[in-house]
């Protein structure tokens, strides 16, 4: 038997020596550097795109936790990264080119493992396979999983939105309401007087932006889907008759409707992460702390997702594909990293792992790995393939996805005693969970 991994990325070359590892041979397809993405540099496999971090290490950080996990479950490519690892304080940052040189050579040198430097154009549905073209995939192929998927393929140049931790907002000011008092009191709404809208409008127009890409300058937004920035730059008020405006928001508490509204839209089942609506944007992300900060009721915010503006292709998880990775549509065909909508390094490479290990049992015929939703990546897996998520964006690790802790309020409002407690579970259930199956 032989499995076709396609893409060897972070999260392809984890899949690879993954199966290698189970003894299961594999045909590993990578198009660089004969043809490059519009982002990739090298042709080495297992690139970083951009910066050089990993995120946290310590445990009781999300990102931090989602690594430990990786090591129990026996990642080919966290030992590398701690072999390549470069003084960053608390994160894990690495000497990139040693790195990709190192996965590459590990590859290259694996008797398990077959590449073919060329480019996927299809995806073959009666070979067990993994996609892990990532979010720079080509277009032919891209177009084929589109075809292959029959859902929309969410493959756009987006702006997106920043999200927020419930449990730091301040709501001594914000207060929950619905437009128009209608249903249920499911938004929260941060109010602004002139003066704060004012502030707010002054540190928008006058940020920096992140620096496009050349193959990012011709990015087309929709229309009713604008960066904040773009929008504030059409006028003082433009941001007030769009998504800031206030009316229909009055608070009870003062009995007056306000001069602008920040609202958040609960993001996902726990209630615990919120996105800022209408908040998409390109600013450095330093300034969007600041700007995030200086609106009232987020003077605190606990930023879990900054918002980002680049291509990004990557499927409908939530209706194409199974806790297990593997495709609804036919269980030959798995999908890992970015394209999943798991984003970031340390999320990539983790989700070839699973998809790694579970096409290695798939082949093997043994039962596949759905990891309880008490670890980081049984909670990331379940969060992009929950079916109900209909305005599916990605996301990386984060502790408002893990099921909720059950514990004294006391407990719950010591945010470092509870991350502790979140940590050590995830830890304890990976584990047992491992002796179970
Ligand atoms: C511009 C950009 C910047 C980013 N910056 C960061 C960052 O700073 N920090 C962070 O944590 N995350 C970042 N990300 C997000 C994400 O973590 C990385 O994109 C990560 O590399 C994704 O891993 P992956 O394995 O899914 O995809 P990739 O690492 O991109 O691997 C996919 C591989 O598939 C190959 N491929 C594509 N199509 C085909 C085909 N048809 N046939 C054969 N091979 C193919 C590609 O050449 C590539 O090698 C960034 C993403 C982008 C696009």
């Amino acid at each position: 038997m032989r499995v076709k991994v396609i893409g060897a990325g972070l999260a392809g070359s984890e899949a690879a020596l993954q199966l290698a590892k189970n003894g299961i041979y594999v045909d590993l397809y990578e198009m660089r550097p004969k043809k490059q993405t519009p982002a990739h540099k090298t042709g080495y496999f297992a690139e970083f795109v951009c910066s050089n971090s990993l995120g946290s290490y310590d445990v009781t950080n999300a990102s931090g936790l989602l690594k430990h996990e990786m090591e129990i479950l026996n990642s080919e490519l966290l030992p590398v990264v701690f072999d390549c690892q470069v003084p960053a304080g608390g994160a894990l940052a690495i000497d990139r080119e040693l790195f990709c040189k190192n996965v590459t050579n590990k590859i290259l040198n694996n008797p398990f493992i077959n590449v073919i430097n060329e480019e996927v154009e299809e995806i073959d549905p009666s070979t067990p396979s993994i996609i892990a073209s990532g979010p720079l995939t080509s277009d032919i192929l891209a177009q084929n999983i589109k075809d292959f998927i029959g859902e929309d393929y969410l493959y756009f140049f987006d702006a997106i939105a920043p999200i927020v931790e419930k449990d730091s907002v301040n709501f001594d000011k914000a207060f929950y309401l619905n437009r128009y008092n209608k249903g249920s009191a499911d938004y929260i709404n941060c109010p602004m007087n002139k003066e704060e809208y004012l502030n707010f409008y002054n540190i928008l127009i006058n940020s920096p932006k992140i620096e496009l890409k050349t193959f990012e300058k011709n990015a087309k937004f929709f229309e009713s889907c604008l960066p904040i920035e773009v929008i504030a730059s059409r006028g003082e008020d433009t941001l007030r008759f769009g998504p800031l405006k206030p009316i229909g928001l009055v608070d009870e508490r003062t009995g007056t409707e306000n001069y602008a509204v920040v609202q958040l839209r609960q993001d996902n089942k726990a209630a615990e992460l919120y996105n800022i609506v209408g908040f998409q944007t390109n600013l450095k992300w330093g300034s969007q702390k600041e700007l995030i900060h200086s609106i009232p009721g987020l003077e605190n915010a606990n930023i879990v997702r900054y918002g980002v503006m680049h291509r990004n292709t990557f499927i409908n998880s939530p209706k194409a594909l199974l806790p297990t990775l593997q495709s609804r549509k036919n269980p030959n065909i798995f999908f890992a990293g970015q394209i999943t909508g798991t984003e970031g390094y340390s999320e990539s490479i983790a989700s070839g792992l699973l998809a790694g290990i579970n096409i290695s049992r798939y082949v093997q015929n043994k039962p596949l790995f759905e990891l309880p939703q008490e670890t980081m990546l049984g909670a990331l897996t379940h969060y992009i393939t929950f079916p109900q998520n209909t305005s599916f964006q990605p996301i990386n690790s984060n502790w408002g996805i893990l099921s909720p802790l059950n514990a004294d309020r006391k407990i719950l409002k010591n945010k470092k005693l509870k991350n502790e407690l979140l940590g050590k579970r995830a830890i304890e259930t990976l584990k047992s969970y491992l002796n179970t199956i």
